[in-house]
């Protein structure tokens, strides 16, 4: 069978979500090859062959932590160049599609990025997008070179399943050292909340939600949920929320199970970064606002009479 090599997100060996879908998508296509870079890489193996990796390449050197993407390109040049991969699958994140690309460049291959599903095709694996604000779907393949695909968080069902795990310290020459090097990292305040771009569920709240302090709203109803907290521009412009909870154009794309957007008109920007979420929720007191042109649930309501009931209702059915 093809080996299909996974760029594994990782902090200090413990593995995000969005690399356990990878694997998920990488079984469709072939066996997969884990690529685990960076400190603490070594760590992830266990978890990686539970979910599936059939080999797990590990490298561990400083230059991950030191410089920027050019190593994990140099490393992922040297998975393929050992391996022989049919596809390079790789997450949707700015580094990520920073990696991606640049690897492409250097294979000659073709790059098909934010995908939102992946299959195998007779001739090389079939690559699903939603483009355009979510307006359409398009199927393409690479047809030059080895796939190199980056996928959005959520594109798949995580699922287990056992394989050998094979750990191989993976032997990586590296390029010259460039300008820019990392001289310190400051880890974010964690909210508790899941991150924005990978939570099962997102709760926004928009210029409806009226203030900073009304989000706690909104954040109640996130946390009955174990949901991630979002914002339109608007709440955002108007310092109600941090830009990094941005949702949409301008902000961050989120596809969720669940988005639940309260006091949110629907506008295209807003659309753009939330449409291809599988189940939307809309609670607006504007029956006309366009949100429920796209919502699977509304409810034409005032949110602050609304979103406390369904908290309250969700602790109740929880406890
Ligand atoms: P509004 O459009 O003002 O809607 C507020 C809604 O709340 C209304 O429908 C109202 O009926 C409802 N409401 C009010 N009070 C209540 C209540 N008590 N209970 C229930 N409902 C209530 N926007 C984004 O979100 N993300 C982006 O990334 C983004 N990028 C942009 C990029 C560009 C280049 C441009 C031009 C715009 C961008 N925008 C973006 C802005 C976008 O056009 C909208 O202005 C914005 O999304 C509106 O935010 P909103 O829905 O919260 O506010």
């Amino acid at each position: 069978m093809a080996d299909v090599l996974v760029l594994v997100d990782h902090v200090d060996g413990v593995v995000r979500k969005p690399a356990l879908e990878l694997l998920t998508l990488a079984r469709r296509l072939g066996d997969p090859v884990a690529v685990v870079l960076g400190a603490g890489a070594g760590g992830a193996a266990g978890v990686l062959g539970e979910h599936g990796a059939v080999r797990v390449l590990v490298a561990e050197g400083p230059e991950f932590g030191e410089r920027l993407t050019v190593p994990v390109v140099d490393a992922l040049e040297a998975a393929c160049a050992l391996v022989g991969p049919v596809a390079v699958l790789v997450g949707s994140s700015a580094d990520g599609r920073e990696a991606a690309a640049r690897l492409a460049v250097r294979l000659g291959s073709g790059l098909v990025t934010d995908a939102v599903d992946v299959a195998a095709g007779g001739e090389g694996p079939v690559v699903t997008q939603s483009v355009f604000a979510g307006g359409f779907t398009t199927v393409s393949r690479v047809t030059r070179g080895v796939a190199v695909v980056t996928v959005k968080p959520n594109a798949v069902a995580v699922e287990a399943v056992a394989a050998a795990g094979a750990v191989e310290e993976l032997a990586v020459v590296f390029g010259e050292v460039p300008a820019a090097r990392v001289t310190s990292r400051t880890p974010r305040v964690s909210s508790g909340r899941p991150e924005l771009t990978e939570a099962a569920i997102v709760v926004s709240g928009g210029r409806g939600v009226g203030s900073a302090e009304n989000f706690s709203v909104v954040e109640a109803l996130a946390d009955s949920l174990g949901a991630a907290v979002g914002a339109s521009r608007a709440a955002v412009d108007a310092g109600w929320y941090p830009h990094s909870q941005q949702v949409g154009q301008t902000g961050k794309s989120v596809a969720p199970q669940l988005y639940i957007a309260a006091g949110i008109s629907g506008a295209i920007q807003h659309r753009a970064g939330m449409q291809t979420s599988k189940t939307i929720v809309a609670v607006n007191k504007d029956a006309e606002a366009p949100i429920f042109d796209l919502a699977d649930y509304g409810v034409v309501g005032d949110l602050f009479t609304v979103v406390p009931q369904l908290t309250d209702d969700i602790t109740t059915r929880k406890n």
